[in-house]
Parts: structure tokens; sequence; C-alpha cells
């Protein structure tokens, strides 16, 4: 056996492939594969400080990149190989007003800022990981479904590297101008369904089995790989001191299973004795996995979740014709493909669901900005999920949480403008339809003639 394979993520099933295989799917059970390490044909580090001894060769551009510093720890691929473009470099930062609000104590909630990446969201931690795989297997293209951020990514990597062509599937009406135009901007060739994202996700699959395309959707294994930094940096910034909750949007549920993943192989390493508790936070128009594990009781049950209630639940939606729906785009998804990595996740870490409104995920949204930090309606799912957390009394007001902002603010203005508007049409017809009836922290624009003295006035009375 190699010492980095993958594997069929059913420990009844454990099917193996090798590293350069690009079908992203168990050759026996058809089920999601890992990629699995023998660690002991590895060099682990000794000691999470160990990697601190980097930050001073900041020259290195694989000790620059947040993913790439932490090579050890996702060693798939020869330091040479590595594909960087200086990814995640990130802050995690103290938010003491949004802890108020989320009705923590001060000091006790931390936004991990993934709006910093070069395209904007979290997704450049997966896809530098996804590329570098898709070097080591001589791909030429390189295709993806995406709400947006995905493809944003994508494109990204494809025109900063020039080595391979970008191919995005969007469905149609439901991407954000933002990450639209960082699509056509860099380069990629974008293709538009008629159809939403989980017709889009179907149609990407078969379209990259057919014309032999590498496929960098979450499905794929090895963008998890680099999404485990994030978990990585924030135990960095908090000097290897793990928090009590980490708090995360769910939408296709790669983060949360990247997190466990990350959290569960720091524990067998012997490098972490304690691990954070995960929350998943759904959109209330697009909650399956809040639904699933918290109604219906769906859980990991050692690789064999109940098939019959999954299946039933999602015949339900087709039955009644229910699509996603929520302002909050990037987790506008009823289909989770990491669905039994996700409950996996939450089984090692005891884990929670919630789901949250537009009306709270906007409102949360504001404080964030308001805060010092902007980011796009589905990274602030996470911020109302432990407001609610803490609410329900299952998150304490001392513990410490670390919120993920997935996103960057500018993603998505459209929503942002409109929630501070002045004009009811502009509120309506962006918000209306998505059951946002108030904006609670608004910040309007103030209105004045152009007068000399009017000015003067509205600023006296307004600051
Ligand atoms: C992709 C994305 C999500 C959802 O993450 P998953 O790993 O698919 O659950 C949340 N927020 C933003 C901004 C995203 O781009
Ligand atoms: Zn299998």
């Amino acid at each position: 056996m190699e010492a980095v394979f993958q594997r069929c993520i059913r420990p009844a099933c454990g099917a193996t492939a090798a590293l350069d295989d690009t079908s992203f799917v168990c050759p026996r059970c058809g089920g999601l594969m890992d990629v699995a390490y023998d660690w002991s044909k590895l060099q682990p580090p000794a000691a999470l400080r160990d990697f601190e001894k980097k930050w001073a060769q900041r020259g290195n551009p694989l000790h620059f990149s947040g993913v790439w510093r932490f090579l050890e720890l996702l060693p798939f691929a020869h330091p040479e190989k590595v594909m960087t473009i200086g990814e995640g470099q990130t802050i995690l930062q103290r938010a003491d007003a949004v802890a108020q609000y989320a009705g923590l104590n001060a000091g006790c909630l931390f936004l991990q800022y993934e709006g910093m990446n070069p395209s904007g969201s979290f997704k450049d931690n997966g896809m530098t990981a996804a590329f570098t795989h898709a070097r080591l297997s001589g791909a030429r293209r390189a295709a993806c479904a995406s709400t947006g951020n995905t493809s944003a990514s994508l494109a990204v990597f494809c025109s900063a590297t020039g080595l391979m062509r970008a191919i995005i599937f969007i469905g149609s009406g439901k991407i954000s101008y933002g990450k639209l135009a960082q699509a056509l901007d860099h380069g990629a060739l974008t293709v538009q369904i008629a159809g939403d994202f989980d017709d889009a996700m179907q149609r990407v699959q078969q379209v990259a089995r057919k014309l032999g395309i590498y496929l960098v959707n979450s499905i794929n294994p090895f963008r998890l790989e680099g999404q485990k930094t994030i978990m990585f940096r924030v135990l960095e910034a908090l000097r290897w001191e793990p928090p009590d909750w980490i708090v995360v949007p769910g939408g296709n549920l790669g983060n949360v299973s990247a997190f466990g993943k990350a959290f569960g192989e720091l524990a067998d390493l012997g490098l972490l004795t304690r691990v954070p508790r995960l929350a998943v936070i759904n959109a209330a128009g697009a909650s399956t996995f809040f639904q699933l594990y918290e109604r219906f009781g769906v859980r990991w049950n050692n690789g064999q979740p109940q098939d019959k209630l999954i299946d039933g639940y999602y015949q339900g939606l087709d039955a009644e014709k229910i699509r996603a729906a929520t302002i909050a785009s990037a987790i506008e998804i009823n289909h989770p493909v990491n669905l039994p990595k996700a409950l996996r996740a939450l089984e090692r870490c005891g884990g929670v669901v919630r789901e949250v409104s537009d009306q709270e995920i906007l409102d949360a949204k504001a404080k964030v900005g308001a805060g010092g930090l902007g980011c796009e309606p589905a990274s602030a799912a996470s911020v109302a999920g432990a407001r609610k957390l803490r609410r329900e009394g299952v998150i304490a007001a001392g513990e410490r949480v670390v919120c993920i902002l997935t996103g960057h603010q500018l993603k998505d203005p459209t929503t942002t403008v409109a929630y501070h508007s002045t004009d009811q049409k502009t509120f309506d017809d962006v918000l209306g339809h998505r059951g946002v009836r108030r904006a609670t922290f608004a910040n309007r624009a103030v209105q004045v003639p152009n007068d000399l003295d009017d000015i003067i006035k509205a600023i006296e009375l307004y600051s």
C-alpha cells in the first residue's frame, strides 16, 4: 500500500483508489472518497507549534501560503508540484460588538475572515489543493458547477497560473453579480444552463465523465484537504488552544466535512487533546441537512446512514417540487453532495445543525459589517446561528466561539444595498419575496437638497 491513496468513506466497503485517480467516486459502492494517509510512512509534525518555525520563512511561497505551510498535514503532493497563488492569508478577529449581538461575553466571539483570499472566499483553500492534484494527474481542463464562488476561484487559479482552461456551469438567474463578474473577467468558459444549482451539479458530473475533464466540485476530496487548513489557521491564531465551538454555514457541506477530518486527524496524531464542537447553519429555505439531522435523526451510523429516511426526504422535495430558496445564494442547495461526510464530522465532534431565516441572516450580516468585517449573506448565517444556539442555551455565554465568514462582502453588493436602501421598491424587488420584512439595522443614506446649509444641518443632526 502506498503512503497516500484514496479510500471509500464507508468502513464496511473500504475500497481504495490510486492517488492520481480522478473519478472521485468509490469504484465498488459509488460512495464518496477520502484522501487517506498511512502516517507511519509519512512525517507528521511532532507538535503543532513546530509550524511556527515557518513564520520566519515567508519568502518561500509554500511557507507564505496559509494552506501549504501545513503541508505535513495534507502531504499528498511533492512540494515542487504544489500550485499556490498566495491563498489563505486570512485573519481571526476578536469581535466584541458581534459577540454582544450573539449574546456572548466580550472576548468570546472570533470571526475567521476567509473573504481575504485571492478570489474573495474560502474556496481558494480547496482550489489550490484540487489544482495541485489536477496537475499531478495531467489534466488540461477543469470544470465545476457553482453557486458562484467555486467558479470564481477556479477562474482565478486558471488565469493566474495559465495552466488550465476553466469551464464553469451556473444555474440561470441565481448567481450574484460579484461572482459572475469574476468568472467572466478571469476568462472562464461560462455555461449557463436553464435550471438551478442542483441541476448544474448533475450535468457537470456527466460532462466531466464524458469528456475527461477534471472536476473541482466539493465531491473532489482533494479540495477538502485544502479546506482543513482553515481550522489549522484558527488554531494557530488561538495559539493552538482549541475554541469550544466552530460555527459554519452549510451548503454542499464540504467545509464541515473538511473541518471534521482535520480535527479527527489531529486527534489521531496526538496533536490535539480536545476537539471543538461543530455547528452547521443552514438557511431555512435550503435546510436539508437540518431536517435530516435534527428532525429525522439521521446519523453517520458507522458509515451506514439511514438511506430510507434520506431518500424519502428527497422524494418528498421532488414530489412537492420544492426548490432551494434563500437570499444566501452560496448555500442555496437542497442536495448537499457531502452529506455522509458531514454526518461523520458531526459524530466526531459532537455537532449540531440549525436553520436561520433570511431575515436573521441579513440582520446578522449588518452587525458583522458594523463590527468591521464585510461578508456576503451566506457567511452571516454563522453569526445568526451562533446567536440562535446561544439563545437556546446550547452555547454558553462564556464559551469561545469561532464563526467562519466564508466570503467577502463585495460578492453580493445587490443584497447589501437593498437592505440599507431608502427606497422601498429596491428593498421589495431584491428582498421582499424572500420573506425579509424589515432592515433592522439599516444604515440609510441621508437625502438632502443640493444646498450648503441643508447639508451642514443634516450632518450636524445625524453625526
Ligand atoms: C461554498 C460556500 C458556502 C458553502 O460551503 P459548503 O462547503 O458547500 O458547505 C458558504 N459560504 C460561501 C460564501 C460559499 O462560497
Ligand atoms: Zn465504497
